[in-house]
């Protein structure tokens, strides 16, 4: 096992990432910018570097600035969390020829994952059903793009193969606007990702977002942790995620999760991952997969018992998974919050100092957040400031606990969305269960 870990990140995963560490009796050492010297993962770390000045251009995103600092500190394996460099293949490629191990996939699994049209062909050869579309990169010849088009049916949607974070979509209604739409997106694609390529796929109208959480060794052992629905989203950001997925049949679920397993075998696929599903009409379509630990794996963690994030650090120093896929199993239902620093209705960051800070406690309540009384929420970073996560036997004692731990949490000084959360925690649609990836910004419009 390593000795020591250095830790490529910021914020509430700094802390998830550290307290792993701790846990398994490995040192770390944390990277923070000048914005972040105060934060609690820089004092609860055995070793801290400043790498620079708040923007993270100049500090998260800087990779000789990361690798020297392993250097200096004698580290021996990189973390990379989510965000800013994790899903950034070069830089994967540097931590290793620099001689430390990279948390994660292999360079080339996070390349070929990076560009969704070959992310898209790779799950069409493992059998892993997708949203039907183009077959790779959409060509010049507009004759063919309305052909294309026409095979598939309208309404499409027109996707960067570089895109990410929900940037570079367009859905095309007709015909009439199709040439002229692929174009854009074209140049707006070249402009933001250095990649022109785009690709389509049938638009689907009502789908869920479901996801499959997957770990795969060095020895070729994949297996899949159970799903999560993320479909409570705003302009695709999610913001509260669960397991189990409410409502879909076990059988559906295994069938795509054993799919998951399997691809990631056939791939040499190392790591954390997850691939993310449209889920309509009863069939799961992929997306997309990331190639990273997510924000919301701790409804994962509850419902199996697996620590993903110690897993990542097993698997990086070349353990075997320590279970097969009929040893997983799933117990209760669990629910995260995503807690913002955020005006909970018009959604303008509110960064500042936190006069009072509360988390709320009790039986199934986990907060995944490094914020304490008196800190001050920079405003160079994403607004999430933590997550409060819970596990009941059932969805509804589920609910009853987030209500309650909502009802406790204390924060002032800043406003965070946390209203927003309690009001959808008795949304008579979100109790039920099954709501689309459009039920939040529908709702949002109808209450505001
Ligand atoms: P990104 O990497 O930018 O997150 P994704 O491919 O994961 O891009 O898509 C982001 C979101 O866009 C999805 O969660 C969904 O809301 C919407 N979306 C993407 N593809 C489709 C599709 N074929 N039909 C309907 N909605 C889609």
């Amino acid at each position: 096992m390593f000795k020591k870990i250095l830790i490529a990140n910021r914020g509430e995963i700094a802390l998830r990432v550290l307290r792993a560490c701790q846990e398994m009796g490995i040192k770390s050492v944390v990277v923070y910018s000048e914005a972040d010297r105060d934060a609690k993962y820089v004092r609860l770390a055995d070793e801290a570097v400043c790498i620079g000045p708040a923007p993270s251009a100049q500090s998260y995103l800087s990779m000789p600035a990361i690798i020297s600092t392993a250097e200096v500190t004698d580290a021996e394996a990189i973390h990379p969390g989510y965000g800013f460099l994790s899903e950034n293949a070069d830089f994967a490629e540097r931590v290793e020829q620099s001689g430390f191990t990279f948390i994660g996939p292999t360079p080339e699994s996070i390349r070929m994952m990076g560009d969704k049209v070959s992310a898209k062909q790779t799950m069409i050869k493992a059998g892993v059903p997708c949203v039907p579309g183009s077959e790779g990169a959409l060509p010049e010849d507009p004759k063919e793009i309305i052909r294309i088009a026409r095979s598939i049916g309208y309404p499409v949607i027109i996707k960067a193969a570089g895109g990410g974070g929900g940037r570079g979509m367009r859905v095309v209604h007709t015909e009439a606007a199709l040439v002229n739409a692929v174009q854009m997106t074209k140049t707006e694609a070249g402009a933001a990702f250095g990649n022109p390529a785009v690709y389509m796929e049938k638009f689907l109208e009502n789908p869920r977002h479901v996801e499959i959480q997957v770990l795969a060794d060095t020895f070729r052992n994949a297996v899949w942790l159970g799903e999560r629905d993320c479909s409570m989203q705003r302009r695709h950001q999610k913001i509260i995620e669960e397991a189990p997925a409410p409502g879909i049949p076990r059988r559906v679920i295994e069938k795509v999760g054993d799919r998951c397993a399997a691809a990631c075998k056939k791939m040499g696929y190392r790591g954390a991952g997850t691939f993310e599903f449209l889920y309509e009409n009863g069939e799961f379509y992929f997306i997309e997969m990331n190639t990273r630990v997510q924000v919301e794996h701790p409804v994962t963690e509850l419902v199996t018992g697996i620590d993903i994030v110690q897993q990542q650090i097993r698997i990086a120093a070349g353990e075997k998974l320590p279970f097969t896929q009929r040893q997983i199993q799933m117990h209760g239902h669990a629910i995260e919050c995503r807690i913002n620093a955020e005006n909970p209705y018009n959604f303008l960051p509110s960064p500042g100092r936190i006069t009072m800070w509360h988390p709320p406690g009790g039986p199934g309540v986990r907060v995944d957040s490094h914020a304490y009384t008196n800190y001050f929420v920079p405003p160079n970073y994403d607004s999430m400031i933590g997550k409060v996560i819970v596990h009941g036997d059932t969805r509804e004692q589920a609910l009853a606990r987030m209500r309650m731990a909502l009802n406790e949490t204390v924060v002032e000084g800043i406003q965070t969305n946390i209203p927003l959360h309690r009001e959808l925690m008795v949304d008579a649609k979100f109790v039920q269960g099954g709501t689309s990836i459009h039920y939040l910004e529908g709702w949002l419009s109808s209450h505001n």
